[in-house]
């Protein structure tokens, strides 16, 4: 092998031809530049290439023509392909499988990329096919998630002897002269190197990652170190004989406070019930707190994880429950608590006062093992949030497991793609909240991937995080130009991945809680309640339940802004915004259609249900009294509309117009009242 490669250059921008020119010859290649295809065949005809790097378009034809004339003549050439326009899986497709082009790379690109990618060139082997028993760890779900990583590590550790007597077995012939046990070798240290840390054999990791350096010369045609090799190899041989340390707890969960059965806090005076109630958790595996009053139903809620409160409808007094309710919701961090109700009787007042409430349940009095049993996974279902989903693609199913394996937890699920040609169908399946990419793979790279995303609407705002074995800035660099969030070498550290991947989720589910909610109110704007209304719509279509949707509207607005200013005019906006937020189910929408206007859509409403629910929020509002910018003191009201499906429609767009017919007509007849 000689140790000057030549490159056959073809690129019709003169500037960037001598750029690039000048960069790789500096960096010991030599480079044979063309213009056009003409001067392309002439060099071809004249020297012997090893590589050519060719531009997507050239003067009067595109490259991918180029690529297919030269296929004829150069069958197994190494092709690096730079455009400006691809963005599709599907010309990938075409370019690498039917062209054999062995790289897309990405244009405008930097010199120090390019050397990058054509480095790899000559470097470049096929990994051997995942062993199938890997995958199916990967998919197995994570139960007890210390159990599972110990279970993980010592599968990983048991097959790590047998991959190091195969090294051995490998280098013993690279010793002999062989190089395709050269290449064997490498690709079984380089995946060492990548992996082991993963799995927690870190000192193997670096180990190998000394191999590697000594290897890799030797693949580049150069000399090979024969003892640095086994002093290397002796190295990691060793740090593979030590025994597995038992895997650290996820730290994740370690450190939630939230416990893995179901909590449900019952208030209620009557000490038999509580009694009663403390029983049916036991048999059903739910953990029941109680209390009797109010006051200790809060000192509970404020010390530990509750999924939900049951509450008596008369707790020491006549609708004392709906009082309790409003006092535990007005805890800090407890807005969204979900709520049922107990009653003696299942009479339309009290279940009114319940769903205004917050009460998503109404369990008239005595309630069965069944009622509590549902209730209770009602609320623990709706108070756990859902798992944010992280898709993984990596070409390297141990490599998927040991991610899998880090990340995955009560809080996080973790999906495998072993082949990325498979990402968008992935993606439109899992609709992942954040994606993990190898950047090296057969096929398209993980920047590839990446920049297909970034010119993907749908997909442009999904945080990405890219993961490889290099480490050199120019690899960042790049990472960084493909338009990937964040960044990570290999071996990756499970603790430093978790971080990661934990800031980044955060920050996205913020950010996307920032843009659907309205900043004076907190509540939803009108195009995610919208979608809101649309789900609960198909919701109650398939469970044959009506939907009311109201359309509130301030009275004599504009006076209040007249009269006491428009900072007294802001404010009576976020009291009002805050007192729909607080009150309702968790299930019903709210939003802030705008100005002054309101919206909200209850499930399982009738108009004169939903009728009597907002009539409480007309008279919680009008019992409030707000200050005018110069101290004065005021009252306001409003009007209202409602609509219900299926009667006045089976679309959002229907109802709403419904709604809002009617609150024109409870202002025609005077305000302060709510027309069905
Ligand atoms: P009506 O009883 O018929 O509803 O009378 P109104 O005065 O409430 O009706 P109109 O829709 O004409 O007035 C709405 C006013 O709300 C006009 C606008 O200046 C004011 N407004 C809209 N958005 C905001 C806001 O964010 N803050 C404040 N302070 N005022 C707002
Ligand atoms: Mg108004
Ligand atoms: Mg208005």
């Amino acid at each position: 092998m000689s140790s000057t490669r030549t490159l056959l250059f073809l690129e019709d921008d003169k500037d960037l031809q001598s750029l690039v020119c000048t960069f790789l010859r500096e960096k010991g290649y030599r480079v044979e530049p063309a213009r056009t295809a003409a001067e392309a065949e002439a060099v071809l005809s004249r020297v012997p290439v090893d590589a050519a790097i060719v531009d997507g378009l050239l003067p009067g034809m595109t490259g991918a023509d180029f690529i297919r004339e030269l296929r004829k003549t150069h069958p197994d050439l190494p092709i690096l392909f730079a455009s400006a326009f691809w963005k599709d899986l599907k010309s990938h497709e075409l370019l690498t499988r039917q062209l054999r082009v062995a790289r897309i790379i990405h244009k405008p690109y930097k010199p120090e990329e390019l050397l990058v990618w054509v480095a790899q060139l000559f470097a470049s082997v096929t990994p051997p096919p995942p062993p199938p028993e890997a995958l199916e760890e990967a998919a197995a779900p994570v139960d007890d998630l210390a159990a599972s990583l110990a279970a993980l590590n010592a599968e990983y550790g048991s097959k790590l002897r047998e991959k190091i007597s195969g090294l051995e077995a490998l280098l013993g012939r690279v010793r002999a002269g062989d190089k395709e046990a050269l290449e064997e070798a490498y690709t079984v240290v380089h995946k060492l190197h990548g992996t082991a840390g993963s799995y927690g054999f870190v000192e193997v990791s670096s180990a190998a990652g000394r191999l590697e350096l000594v290897l890799k010369p030797a693949r580049e045609g150069g000399a090979l170190d024969l003892a640095a090799m086994d002093v290397a190899f002796r190295e990691v041989a060793a740090k593979a004989s030590v025994p597995v340390k038992p895997a650290p707890m996820s730290a994740a969960k370690a450190a939630s406070p939230v416990p893995s059965e179901g909590v449900l806090l019952v208030v209620d005076g009557d000490a038999a019930v509580l009694t009663e109630a403390e029983r049916l958790g036991r048999a059903h595996v739910v953990r029941v707190l109680t209390a009797r009053t109010a006051d200790e139903a809060c000192a509970v809620a404020r010390k530990q994880w509750v999924d939900g409160v049951l509450i008596h409808m008369h707790l020491g007094g006549t609708l004392g429950g709906i009082t309790a309710a409003h006092a535990l919701r007005g805890e800090e961090g407890l807005g969204l608590l979900p709520l049922a109700f107990t009653g003696a009787s299942g009479a339309l007042e009290d279940r009114v006062a319940a769903a205004h409430a917050g009460g998503s349940l109404f369990l008239p009095r005595p309630f069965t093992a069944q009622d509590f049993t549902a209730a209770a996974e009602r609320m623990v279902a709706a108070r756990r949030p859902e798992r944010a989903r992280v898709l993984v693609v990596d070409d390297d199913p141990e490599a998927i497991a040991a991610l899998t394996n880090a990340l995955a937890s009560d809080s996080i699920e973790v999906v495998g793609l072993g082949d990325a040609h498979g990402l968008m169908e992935a993606l439109s399946e899992h609709r992942p909240d954040l994606l993990l990419l190898d950047v090296q793979m057969p096929g398209p790279s993980g920047f590839d991937l990446c920049r297909i995303l970034r010119s993907t609407p749908e997909w442009q705002e999904l945080p990405v995080l890219l993961i490889t074995a290099h480490v050199g800035l120019e690899f960042r660099l790049a990472a960084f130009q493909a338009g990937a969030d964040d960044y990570l070498s290999k071996p990756v550290l499970r603790e430093e991945l978790r971080a990661r991947v934990q800031a980044r989720l955060e920050r996205s589910r913020l950010s996307k809680e920032r843009a659907e909610r309205d900043a004076l109110t907190g509540l939803l704007l009108r195009r995610p309640f919208v979608d809101g209304v649309r789900a609960r719509l198909a919701e109650s279509q398939r469970l044959g339940k009506p939907l009311a949707v109201g359309f509130l509207d301030v009275d004599h607005f504009k006076q209040v802004n007249d009269k006491y200013g428009h900072l007294a005019g802001d404010r009576v906006l976020t009291r009002l915004g805050r007192l729909l937020g607080a009150r309702f189910r968790r299930e019903d929408v709210r939003g802030r259609w705008g100005g002054e206007e309101f919206v909200v859509a209850l499930l399982g409403e009738t108009a004169e249900s939903a009728k009597e629910i907002l009539s409480r929020t007309a008279a919680e509002l009008s019992g409030m009294t707000f200050d005018g910018d110069a101290g004065e003191s005021f009252r306001i009201t409003f009007s209202a509309g409602i609509s219900v499906s299926p009667a006045d429609g089976a679309s959002v767009e229907e109802l709403l117009k419904a709604a809002d017919a009617r609150l024109y007509r409870a202002k025609a007849n005077g305000r302060n009242r709510i027309e069905t």
